[in-house]
């Protein structure tokens, strides 16, 4: 079986990063369609398939394109419907951004519920992993890998020097359940002493305290939703990661790990099941 959404769904905020407008719909798609984002602010743009083939940048934030047209910051709204189970959705957007809205994936998780799951005719999109693959970064201490396991789960070791952050570990079966209770909520993580940086490039243009998890030198600005939050932000950008080679069967075991190697390890996984296909 397949699932979609049962029916059209809209939530409108301001991106995370380029701090536009935006109004976001999620649609029903055909058995098979997959994922794909539609940028209905621009005259018959292409829509954009939610694959490996796609991915354009990994600085800070996952982005999509295809020729002329991205989509920016697409791994919490990818993360919300992989871990809730939809094969196949439409997402339409009058912006490049999807909405920061919770800075988790809470939101996105309530619009799916509001939408509704519906199965689908159609052979089941699980992608199996049956042989283990690795990415590892030059200075060789961040690492993401993945090996076969009946399931998905993800276990992440986060390292940070705040002194209020430190070492944290995180270890989820991904279930609906697990996801909704322990990973949605968690936002990402700012420093004030690195804002000034990022909004001179142009990023986190839309976040504050209530939509990111920041601290200052010394003590946390936000009102934590999770003790050790930041690791479990880094998994919820990895199930969304991950769901750019499909929808994973396999342990996902990382160290430090980014953006940049979580796509990477998606391309090798997608790699692998194209060969196996
Ligand atoms: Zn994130």
């Amino acid at each position: 079986m397949q699932y979609t959404l049962g029916k059209t769904v809209t939530y409108e905020g301001t991106g995370l990063h380029l701090g536009k407008p935006v109004r976001m719909t999620l649609r029903p798609a055909a058995a098979d369609s997959g994922v794909v984002f539609v940028r209905t602010d621009l005259a018959q743009a292409a829509p954009i398939p939610v694959n490996v083939a796609q991915i354009t940048t990994t600085m800070r934030a996952t982005a999509l394109g295809s020729g002329d047209v991205f989509v920016i910051t697409v791994e919490h709204v990818l993360s919300a419907l992989h871990a809730m189970g939809v094969d196949n959705c439409i997402v339409e957007m009058d912006s490049p951004e999807p909405p920061v809205a919770d800075g988790g994936a809470a939101d996105f998780v309530a619009l799916i519920l509001q939408a509704g799951i519906v199965e689908q005719e159609g052979r089941s999109r699980l992608r199996h992993l049956t042989e283990s693959c690795a990415v590892y970064d030059d200075a060789g201490d961040r690492f993401i890998l993945a090996v076969p396991y009946d399931g998905f789960r993800v276990t992440f070791v986060s390292e940070n020097p705040h002194p209020l952050l430190g070492t944290q570990v995180v270890d989820v079966d991904v279930t609906p359940a697990s996801y909704q209770r322990e990973i949605m909520r968690a936002r990402t993580i700012g420093f004030t002493y690195e804002l000034d940086k990022l909004r001179a490039m142009g990023l986190a243009q839309g976040g504050n305290l209530e939509n990111a998890l920041v601290y200052s030198e010394t003590e946390c600005l936000s009102a934590p939703h999770y003790p050790d939050e930041l690791v479990r932000h880094k998994v919820l950008d990895v199930i969304g990661d991950m769901y750019l080679a499909g929808r994973v069967q396999a342990h996902i075991i990382a160290r430090k790990s980014s953006h940049q190697l979580n796509t990477e390890l998606a391309k090798k996984m997608a790699a692998q099941w194209a060969e196996e296909e």
